[in-house]
């Protein structure tokens, strides 16, 4: 039987279950070939480039009680914050004086910021930087206020849909809440004609090979633009309190897979590799990352965001995290470019997964 990385790689775009539920499995392994190639595929469409994007989180309220999440509603030690919208765009001013050519606003479902909030804020920024992306990161809504952002400039949007398997999701999630509604959310974002973003953690509490073996699955079928997968982390204050976080190593496996797996897909190295070990976010990147997501929100608010406990780069101001990241993806054998950076595309003969 042929080793199961090297059958991986001759397949490439695709295989079949029982290969990725072997590379799947939490098993030590050498993954020296799968990071080589990773990097050779991510350098093919990319080169060297690491785009940069600049995140600004600007509530930590949220209604809903997601077991895994620091600022759950239900963690009654969270210390509350929302920015105004003059300090949303007070931190996209510093971030375009910077360099950046992408806006990631992101904040919990904080009922605060209703449909005609969020659009002023996304008006405001697309008229004031029409050479800018505006991203949006705030949760499951309806198709009709997907639109109205669309409308209002938002062209991209991230939503992990953190597990694909109905019965791991009950386990990560209360009622309301349902698989159904956050897929109906996803496509809903892709018919309006969003670049949309999914992902899930890696070592979340119930999650075995067949529940991340659903997770590609959904993703070959979604075909998302940008992939966001990090170690899950976990957090005093939730009910998961006390269960071990995720491993770096297969968090790093699975991110040279995806980039096997869709080749032109906007991969970040996130900030909970960096969490999980000082050079995480560098080893994301060498198993095939592209991305990073440096912080813009006012240093006063940053270690509010808190999803899981210990989370980096939560004290430096923005000049210098930039500084600081730039450095450290150079180090890493990269370039970082703060250009808007869309997904490449990949000519359909090329890439049979994302194009079908
Ligand atoms: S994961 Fe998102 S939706 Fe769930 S509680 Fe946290 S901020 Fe809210």
């Amino acid at each position: 039987m042929p080793d199961s990385v090297s059958e991986f790689l001759r397949l490439r775009q695709d295989a079949d279950d029982a290969l990725l539920l072997s590379l799947l499995a939490d098993e030590p392994r050498d993954d020296t070939a799968l990071f080589a190639a990773a990097d050779a595929v991510r350098r093919h469409w990319y080169g060297d480039a690491v785009y940069l994007r600049g995140l600004i989180e600007f509530t930590n309220y949220c209604k809903n009680d997601c077991y895994y999440c620091g600022i759950r509603h239900g963690n009654r030690n969270a210390q509350r914050y929302r920015l105004t919208t003059d300090e949303i765009l007070a931190c996209a001013a510093e971030g375009y004086r910077l360099g950046y050519r992408t806006f990631v606003l992101q904040g919990g479902e904080d009922p605060y910021f209703t449909d005609e909030r969020i659009c002023e804020i996304v008006s405001a920024l697309h008229r004031g930087y029409p050479d800018c992306a505006v991203t949006l990161s705030v949760g499951e809504k309806t198709r009709e206020s997907y639109q109205a952002f669309f409308d209002a400039g938002a062209r991209r949007y991230l939503l992990r849909h953190e597990t694909a398997d109905e019965a791991h999701y009950r386990q990560l999630h209360p009622d309301p809440m349902s698989l159904e509604n956050r897929k109906r959310c996803l496509f809903d974002l892709r018919e309006i004609g969003y670049q949309v973003g999914s992902g899930f953690m890696i070592g979340s509490p119930g999650q075995t090979p067949e529940t991340l073996l659903a997770d590609f699955r959904f993703l070959q079928e979604l075909r998302p633009q940008m992939i966001g997968v990090g170690p899950y982390l976990t957090h005093p204050d939730t009910p998961f309190a006390g269960q071990p976080s995720g491993d770096l190593k297969r968090g790093l496996r699975i991110v040279a897979m995806l980039r096997l797996l869709f080749p032109n897909a906007l991969i970040p190295a996130t900030t909970a590799f960096g969490t999980v070990a000082p050079n995480g976010r560098e080893l994301a990147l060498r198993a095939g990352a592209n991305v990073v997501m440096p912080n813009l929100s006012p240093v006063r608010v940053r270690k509010l965001y808190s999803l899981y406990e210990n989370k980096i780069c939560t004290g430096e101001e923005a000049a210098e995290c930039r500084g600081c990241l730039e450095r450290r993806i150079e180090a890493a054998g990269y370039r970082a470019v703060t250009a808007v950076g869309d997904a490449a595309a990949v000519p359909a003969a090329e890439c049979p997964v994302t194009t079908a």
